[in-house]
C-alpha cells in the first residue's frame, strides 16, 4: 500500500499537525498552522521539480544558473478545504497558478459530482500539486485528479494532511501513476466517512463554520 506515498514525518509537522487536531484549537490558529505546514509540506513536494540551466549575468560574470523548467506550478484546490493550502504553497511559489475543483456527493449514488471547474492554462506542461487536508474515501481525490488528467496535466502530485488507509488504497487504485504526500496516514474511516481520530471537518474548522 506504500507504493508512492510520502509520508513527511518532520517534527515540525508533526508537532503543528497535533495542535490542529486538538478539538480546542480555534479557526485563526488552524488555519495559520495549515499555512505553516503547507511551506513545510510543498518544500518535499516540490523537491523534484525539473529545472533547466539559463545563462545570467551576476555582477562579476557570466554563469549558467538553474530556474524551474517550463511552465509555472500549478495548484488545484478542492473545494473548499483545499483553499487552506493555498496560501502557504503561494509562499513558496508566488508566480504559481491556482486552479480549482468543486465536487458534491451525489445523495443517491454518493459519487462526487463536479459542480465548478476552472483551471489554468497549458495543464499538460506544468507540475500540478493538487491539494485536500483530508484523503478519506478518496472519492473527490480521484474524481479530481481524473478530471485534471483529462484537460492534458501528466505531471501530478496530491498533497493532503490527514489520510485514511482506505483512501489511499482506492486512491492508488485509480491513480497508480500519481505520487501522495501526507503528514499522517490515520487508523481508519467511521460509518460517517470523517477520518479517525482526524481531526474533524477540516472546512469547518478552517473557516469557522461550526
Ligand atoms: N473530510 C473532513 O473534513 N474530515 C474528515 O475526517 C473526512 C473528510
Amino acid at each position: 500500500m506504500q507504493k508512492n506515498v510520502t509520508v513527511i514525518d518532520h517534527p515540525l509537522i508533526q508537532h503543528k499537525l497535533t495542535i490542529m487536531r486538538r478539538k480546542e484549537t480555534p479557526s485563526a490558529l488552524f488555519r495559520q498552522l495549515l499555512r505553516e505546514i503547507s511551506q513545510l509540506m510543498g518544500y518535499e513536494l516540490m523537491r523534484d521539480l525539473p529545472v533547466e540551466q539559463v545563462e545570467i549575468e551576476t555582477p562579476l560574470q557570466k554563469m549558467m544558473a538553474p530556474q524551474l523548467q517550463g511552465h509555472d506550478p500549478c495548484i488545484v484546490s478542492i473545494l473548499r478545504a483545499g483553499n487552506g493550502f493555498i496560501d502557504g504553497l503561494l509562499d513558496l511559489v508566488p508566480t504559481a497558478a491556482v486552479g480549482f475543483i468543486g465536487l458534491f456527493r451525489d445523495p443517491e449514488t454518493l459519487r462526487p459530482v463536479e459542480y465548478y471547474l476552472k483551471l489554468p492554462q497549458h495543464m499538460d506542461n506544468r507540475p500540478v500539486m493538487v491539494v485536500d487536508p483530508m484523503l478519506a474515501t478518496g472519492y473527490s481525490a480521484i474524481e479530481a485528479v481524473k478530471r485534471i488528467k483529462s484537460e492534458g496535466a501528466k505531471d501530478i502530485r496530491f498533497l493532503c494532511l490527514v489520510a485514511a488507509p482506505e483512501g489511499i488504497e482506492a486512491f492508488q487504485k485509480h491513480h497508480p501513476d500519481t505520487q501522495l504526500f501526507v503528514a499522517s496516514i490515520d487508523d481508519s474511516l467511521n460509518a460517517k466517512s470523517y477520518i479517525v481520530p482526524g481531526l474533524g471537518d477540516a472546512g469547518d474548522r478552517i473557516f469557522g463554520t461550526k
